[in-house]
């Protein structure tokens, strides 16, 4: 079977005893259904276990076709360029480029309404190096931040955190460890306030609870009782999956793309 309901079909045999589904964008930007499969399924099976499946099948499709446009769209609207928009808090900053004699290469400074870059004239900038700095510029913010909130959180209601780190994950907006460290996704400084509060407010909680219990949820809701709608705002903890993950239906978060991509 080559396409079912527009997708190319791809399969992979192998020993496993159950088929599963995928629709997935491919690198070439394919969208395919993905199947996996014991190795006796012949292609009528198949067959009918795709016509028994076909809206899961097409709803999947549809989820993937409005990601990816939402995505396209998010990227468009940012770039690196003089007087360019990137998001930062909830908001867009302005991008602006300064150049100084006094400057030996590149550095960053700003705030919550603007990004400079400032650099020596004679000072070639390669796009690669202003990604790194503006990542590395937004790590630094994303620690000052998180930071404070959880000096405040700490002082309020005596959460005891050893330590604060600002990580690059894929798949977690944030996690934290029987040493009472914290780990924050750098991303998580492009979201609004109420959602990055809420992420960290989500992990100090699990110090000393170690689950998502009735227990845990009522520690977050005396902390933050409107958590739910924050909570929905990052769209987290879907079945299946592990505390905070990143959605992929969150493209507004995806900056790390935005920088690759976009080349102004
Ligand atoms: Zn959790």
């Amino acid at each position: 079977m080559k396409t079912f309901e527009g997708l190319s079909v791809q399969t992979k045999r192998s020993k496993r005893k159950t088929v599963s589904l995928q629709v997935l964008k491919e690198q070439n930007d394919h969208i395919v259904l993905f199947v996996k499969m014991p190795e006796y399924i012949d292609h009528e099976q198949l067959q009918t276990i795709l016509e028994a499946k076909r809206s899961w099948i097409l709803k999947a499709k549809e989820t993937v076709l409005v990601r990816e446009t939402t995505k396209a769209q998010w990227l468009s609207d940012y770039s690196i360029k003089q007087n360019g928009k990137l998001p930062f808090k909830g908001e867009t900053v302005t991008l602006n480029f300064l150049l100084k004699v006094s400057n030996p290469n590149i550095s960053v400074k700003g705030n919550d309404d603007e990004i400079t870059v400032i650099t020596h004239p004679y000072f070639r900038t390669y796009h690669s190096d202003l990604s790194l700095m503006l990542k590395d510029y937004y790590y630094k913010m994303a620690y000052k931040e998180f930071s404070g909130i959880i000096r405040n959180y700490s002082k309020k209601y005596g959460f005891k955190v050893n330590q604060l780190r600002i990580k690059d994950t894929k798949t977690r907006w944030g996690s934290c460890s029987a040493k009472m460290n914290v780990n924050l996704n750098w991303k998580l400084i492009i979201a609004p306030h109420r959602v990055y509060e809420y992420v960290i407010v989500h992990e100090l909680c699990h110090l000393g609870c170690w689950n998502h219990s009735q227990q845990f949820w009522n520690r977050v809701a005396a902390i933050l009782p409107d958590y739910k709608d924050r909570k929905d705002e990052l769209k987290l903890d879907q079945p299946g999956r592990k505390c905070l993950p990143i959605p992929d239906q969150v493209p507004s978060f995806c900056l790390s793309s935005c920088i690759i991509l976009k080349q102004d």
